[in-house]
């Protein structure tokens, strides 16, 4: 079964992103990368004293959208890897995103949107119950946290439960496929075995956190959003959410544009930087 949610989710994103039509700037992703976490990891536990109380968990969730918790579930999550032709647009950028990058940012991420909502009916008409944690009526999110920007549901967290990366010094997630995607997930009642985490730290895939080299994603940042102490969420929000969208959207024409400065032209922008056993 989990050969058949896999291939659910690449022929999605394959095919739709395929249609010029609906995609003209397209297409944005490699083939994704899929993993699963026990709706009873642990982990997604304790992600309401590392993110916020206001995280929540998948039975949380669950209960939310139907009222009735499930015996045993998993969180189905995966990484749409940005392809090279985006990555390598934004290589050349200093200050802003590039026009392909802002892009992927808004049609790209409609997709995954879309994504969400397939694998959601997918897994109904097989029999079992899924929803999308992005669009539970309980989801939020919050503009200014102790913990900066944050929701109730954060996906790069489920992905790291799911064993798909580790974290890094700018706060996103360094996947086999590098640190440049957007990502999603689906929580079901299907039971499926978890995929494993290697025993790896939380942030190992990270040169900086690994062995205190690198730093090459603070020399990108425009804004001096990143430093040896961590990602200033505060300030990248304001350059991201504010600065960006106001010099280059109507520009670009569309409404998000991301930045990702920080996640090109750096070493684990398409993979795992390092010794071939982090590879
Ligand atoms: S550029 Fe280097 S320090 Fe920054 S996240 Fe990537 S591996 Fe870590
Ligand atoms: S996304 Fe942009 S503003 Fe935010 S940390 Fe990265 S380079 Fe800086």
């Amino acid at each position: 079964m989990k050969i058949r949610v896999t291939a659910a989710i690449q022929e999605y994103i394959a095919t739709a992103q395929a249609s010029l039509e609906r995609y003209p700037t397209g297409p944005y992703f490699d083939t994704p990368l899929v993993g699963f976490a026990s709706l009873d990891d642990p982990l997604f536990g304790s992600y309401k004293e590392i993110i916020g109380d206001f995280h929540l968990t998948p039975r949380e969730l669950f209960a939310a959208d139907s009222g009735a918790e499930p015996a045993g579930g998993t969180v189905i999550c995966w990484i749409l890897p940005i392809n090279d032709p985006v990555r390598r647009s934004n290589r050349a950028e200093r200050e802003f995103p590039s026009r392909l990058w802002s892009h992927t940012r808004t049609h790209g991420e409609a997709l995954n949107g879309e994504l969400r909502r397939h694998l959601v009916s997918w897994l109904a008409v097989t029999g079992y119950r899924a929803l999308a944690p992005q669009y539970s009526p309980r989801w939020q999110e919050f503009a200014d946290t102790p913990k900066g920007r944050a929701s109730t549901w954060s996906e790069r967290h489920a992905a790291y439960a799911a064993g798909l990366g580790t974290f890094s010094l700018n706060d996103a997630l360094i996947t086999p496929k590098g640190i440049a995607h957007r990502c999603g997930s689906v929580i079901t009642d299907l039971v499926l075995e978890p995929s494993p985490r290697d025993g790896r730290g939380y942030a190992d895939n990270c040169l900086y956190h690994r062995n205190g080299s690198c730093g090459a994603c603070i020399g990108r940042c425009p804004v001096g959003a990143i430093s040896f102490q961590g990602h200033d969420k505060a300030r990248c929000g304001d350059y991201v959410y504010g600065t960006v969208p106001a010099a280059v959207s109507d520009k670009y024409g569309v409404k998000f544009t991301g930045c990702g400065l920080c996640q090109t032209m750096v070493p684990c922008e398409s993979g795992i930087p390092g010794s071939p056993h982090f590879r």
